[in-house]
């Protein structure tokens, strides 16, 4: 099917033949799992497959089994020929956008379960269930496209986590390439949830940012005691009338695991709710940061 000039695949068989077909003909190919209504934060993990790869695969699937009872499944945002246009000019070849009697002919079988470390916290602790949706999708899609390199948004940090394990537990023959947060011009993390926010939600979600940025100003200061920049963040989201705070942690990426520092590689994530839209967004403190902390400490200065 062709909808704006791109090919669109519904069925596995399809995409499975059109995937080994780039691969016997020397593509590399790369896959962008999406669930849709596209935006510059999809858009961005595009263009860099098609950087990388001689076929960029983008799947358009909003999985059932990743959202829980009462979650947004059914008002979840979708408009597929907008999407195809968008996937086209990113650089994508095909769109894979499978129904759901396609993927789960049978309902939901055999699943796959990351380790309760990474899945039972931050995200995983209010959305049981989730990532054991998130995991069992992610691997069927690897299994019909067969990418060589997959790209995932840092912005779903837990998630990247939950599938580099899941590869790595499962032998999985994929590259995963973790690209960094698109944001709106004051801040906002893009999401195709973004569209739930009324005007004046809109405007009390920029809070989210503006508590990362402190957290990244603490930091860059040499205030690196994990409970101190929570404390700073709490602060500035306490203020923010309309939005109830989740989380705010700070992780180690891979594992999840709590840190009591904000030093180099620390995950600092938070989830809010603002009206009924659940937000999330993280910074990931780099080595930059941390020497220039150590500097400021004097500590690591050579001078
Ligand atoms: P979704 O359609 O929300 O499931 O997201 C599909 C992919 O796009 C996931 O790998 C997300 O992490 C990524 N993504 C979503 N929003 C952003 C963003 N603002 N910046 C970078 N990547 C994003």
């Amino acid at each position: 099917m062709l909808v704006n000039n791109m090919r669109v695949i519904t069925g596995i068989k399809d995409m499975r033949s059109v995937s080994k077909e780039a691969r016997m003909s020397g593509k590399t190919v790369g896959l962008v799992p999406t669930m849709g209504f596209l935006h510059e934060g999809h858009l961005s993990l595009i263009r860099a497959a098609a950087g990388e790869c001689g076929f960029v695969a983008v799947s358009v699937f909003v999985n059932p089994t990743q959202f829980g009872e009462g979650e947004d499944l059914e008002s979840y945002p979708r408009d597929l020929e907008r999407d195809t246009g968008l996937a086209e000019e990113a650089g994508a070849d095909v769109v894979f956008a499978p129904g759901v009697e396609e993927m789960y002919p049978d309902g939901a079988g055999t699943v796959v379960h990351a380790p309760p470390g990474l899945t039972g916290v931050l995200c995983g602790r209010s959305r049981p269930g989730h990532f054991t949706g998130v995991a069992t999708v992610v691997l069927k899609l690897f299994n019909i496209v067969a990418p060589d390199r997959a790209y995932f948004g840092r912005k779903d940090a837990q998630q990247c986590a939950v599938v580099k394990r899941m590869v790595r537990d499962l032998d999985v023959p994929v590259e995963i390439k973790v690209m960094p947060v698109v944001r709106e011009k004051d801040g906002l993390a893009m999401s195709s949830r973004n569209t739930y926010l009324s005007p004046e939600g809109r405007s009390t979600a920029r809070a989210v940012h503006k508590a990362l940025r402190k957290a990244e100003e603490m930091v860059c200061s040499g205030i690196l005691s994990a409970d101190e920049v929570k404390a700073g963040m709490y602060k500035i989201l306490n203020k923010a009338e309309g939005l109830e705070v989740e989380y705010i942690e700070i992780v180690d990426p891979e594992t999840m695991e709590a840190r009591s520092d904000a030093g180099a590689n620390a995950l600092i994530a938070v989830a809010a709710r603002v009206g009924g839209t659940r937000l999330i967004d993280n910074i990931l403190v780099s080595s930059e940061q941390w020497m220039v902390s150590d500097r400021r400490r004097g500590v690591g200065n050579d001078e």
